[in-house]
């Protein structure tokens, strides 16, 4: 196993992290005994980082991680979950939803604590509410050892929050489509620069980058002759960056958890050539001549009067043309930007057509009449009758 150091506490971190957002299911729930079995297998060959949220699995991920940690597993892992916004209404829910939390994982303390999916005004809300004050009073009472936070929003925010409080670690979203998009490239180097260490998630965006792929893109993988799967690939190239610490990967078959551990391997810093690279390079401006927006997620346009989350709504609704899984992104269009998750809805909808953000795009971006493909493309009816099943999936509802 390939370990990365956490600057501000030394702690040495596998690369690879095993994310409990996706686990092993039977009959929608979890596979006790397959999750269980695989995420122990992960940590015998090395694993220490284990990234869970109190809504995953509708709320059942910490219930559940807390017996599979038993037996011995509790101790050799750094153990990271986080606090929801979008359950948080006083200063008091912090405390009492963190006692929960100890309580499900069965631990008098969490190693990895973060503020949950943070955007401009997930971190205002946050922040009005003392959150600073109880990070620190959490960690003096030990149940906290590390204070972060995960993050979907705009750049100017990421840099904002990063700036607010002696961050130990952040998770952002990165992959190779996501250099330009919420904190990307700039936005791991400003953290990295001060020290802060940066967890990945969606290394392969929600599953778009691996799996079943345009023909376009298998052809130039094909053409490298190099005997490597779409997600090693992607993988890869993540972990090619030396300000990357973890990279979290949401694990739930015995195959993929092999393959993800051989690849991490040798995926050090700095150790794909500039072939591979260039491999990469004609690989993402394939996925881009799928885009129907080019939006480069710079934010220039942001904030809107009326609340549209203007990149993100891009965003999504150029994963809706690259990949091949709509579902997925309905799925995530209703979470992020509908309110699926009891967050303050940010989707295309919203837009008045007053016209403030098109004087600020540098890409000319007609964005009142994108917006309008935008709602009339994700939002509809079909999104609508998702959003029950994302509940279901994502409980807002922090109980013992
Ligand atoms: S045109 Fe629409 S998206 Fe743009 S700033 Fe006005 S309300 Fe917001
Ligand atoms: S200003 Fe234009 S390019 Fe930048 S995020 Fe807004 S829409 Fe996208």
């Amino acid at each position: 196993m390939q370990y990365r150091q956490v600057p501000k506490n030394g702690d040495k971190l596998s690369a690879l992290g095993f994310g409990a957002m996706r686990l092993a299911t039977k009959r929608m729930s979890i596979d006790e005994e397959r999750a269980t079995r695989q995420i122990r297998s992960a940590i015998d060959n090395g694993i220490n980082y284990i990234d869970t949220a109190a809504p995953y699995h509708g709320g059942e991920s910490e219930r559940f991680l807390g017996r599979a940690l038993q037996g011995g597993y509790r101790e050799k892992v750094k153990l990271a979950t986080k606090l929801p916004p979008f359950s948080v209404k006083t200063r008091e829910d912090m405390d009492r939803i963190l006692n929960i939390q100890l309580k499900k994982l069965q631990t008098d303390h969490i190693d990895y604590y973060l503020l949950h999916g943070l955007d401009a005004s997930q971190w205002k809300k946050l922040f009005d509410l003392g959150v600073l004050e109880f990070l620190d009073s959490a960690k003096a009472a030990g149940k906290i050892r590390n204070a972060g936070f995960s993050f979907h929003g705009d750049r100017k925010t990421f840099k904002e929050i990063i700036d607010a409080y002696d961050w130990v670690f952040c998770q952002i979203q990165y992959n190779f489509l996501d250099e330009t998009n919420q904190a990307g490239t700039e936005g791991l180097r400003y953290a990295a620069a001060r020290n802060i260490a940066v967890m990945i998630m969606e290394p392969l965006r929600g599953g778009m980058l691996a799996g079943k792929l345009p023909k376009e893109v298998e052809q130039i993988y094909y053409d490298t002759g190099t005997k490597r799967s779409a997600a090693a690939w992607a993988l890869c190239w993540v972990w090619n960056h030396p300000e990357v610490t973890v990279v979290l990967s949401g694990m739930n078959d015995e195959n993929h958890i092999a393959e993800n551990l051989k690849t991490c391997e040798d995926a050090l810093p700095g150790s794909m050539t500039s072939r591979e690279l260039a491999t990469m390079e004609e690989v993402a401006g394939t996925y881009r001549k799928l885009i129907k927006v080019g939006c480069t997620g710079c934010a220039y346009c942001m904030p809107c009067p009326s609340g549209v989350n203007i990149p993100q709504c891009f965003s999504l609704y150029n994963d809706y043309y690259m990949s091949n899984n709509s579902l997925i992104t309905r799925g995530m269009y209703g979470m992020m930007l509908m309110g699926a998750m009891g967050a303050t809805a940010t989707d295309a909808s919203l837009c008045r057509n007053c016209g403030k953000c098109t004087k600020a795009c540098p890409q000319k971006i007609a964005i009142p009449e994108e917006l309008k493909k935008v709602r009339s493309t994700l939002g509809g009816l079909r999104t609508k009758l998702i959003i029950p099943v994302v509940k279901l999936m994502f409980s807002t509802d922090v109980k013992e």
